[in-house]
């Protein structure tokens, strides 16, 4: 069980697939912070538009005002601006390098941070900063979706163009083509090729 009274700063990494309820555990965490009385700060990448640039929304519906920003330089100004004890950042994938030693030093400042986001993108390979933050952690947890195929737990992502599973090498923009994401298992997740283990 996670402690929500503030001691000492803290890093708390939620990860999983898309439909795995992050935003949800998330939002579910920011809440229990205010309920105890402390000073909720809530950010996303303004790349995430999905419900507009001021919630944090899950697919279950549960919402939580948030700040949409594109790099993490604003966050230590708006936290010491409002007093915030606790930072919680969806979407972490899709902030650069320069995010880390911004979160770094908002723990040793004596924040919670926790931060959301996806560990696999859509080919299998560990996404952007994610390792990192993992390996960097208090305390991590991974989300398992539920396979749309099969019903399994999931885990991976699988990128669907045009009613068909996307090749590993097919650009992340694709003019015209109808594009979907859906939560599959191990056993039905469907790509191409393997990554290059040793050049990742
Ligand atoms: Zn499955």
């Amino acid at each position: 069980m996670i402690d929500t009274k503030i001691k000492q700063g803290r890093l708390e990494v939620i990860c999983g697939s898309m439909f795995s309820g992050k935003s949800e555990e998330l939002i579910k965490r920011l809440r229990r912070a205010e309920r105890a009385k402390e000073k909720v700060m809530a950010f996303k990448s303004v790349l995430d538009n999905r419900y507009g640039l001021e919630n944090i929304i899950s697919h279950s519906d549960t919402t939580h005002q948030v700040h949409a920003i594109d790099s993490l330089d604003v966050v230590p100004g708006l936290v010491e601006q409002a007093g915030a004890a606790v930072v919680g950042i969806d979407e972490i994938q899709f902030f650069s390098s320069d995010a880390l030693a911004i979160i770094q030093s908002l723990v040793e400042q004596g924040k919670r941070v926790i931060v959301a986001g996806l560990d696999l993108d859509f080919r299998g390979v560990p996404f952007g900063i994610i390792p990192t933050l993992l390996a960097l952690s208090d305390d991590m947890v991974k989300l398992h979706a539920v396979c749309d195929i099969c019903g399994a737990d999931a885990h991976f992502t699988q990128r669907i163009i045009n009613g068909k599973p996307a090749y590993y090498d097919d650009p992340i923009i694709m003019v015209g083509a109808t594009q979907m994401y859906q939560a599959r298992c191990r056993d039905c997740y469907v790509i191409d090729k393997q990554p290059n283990w040793s050049q990742l």
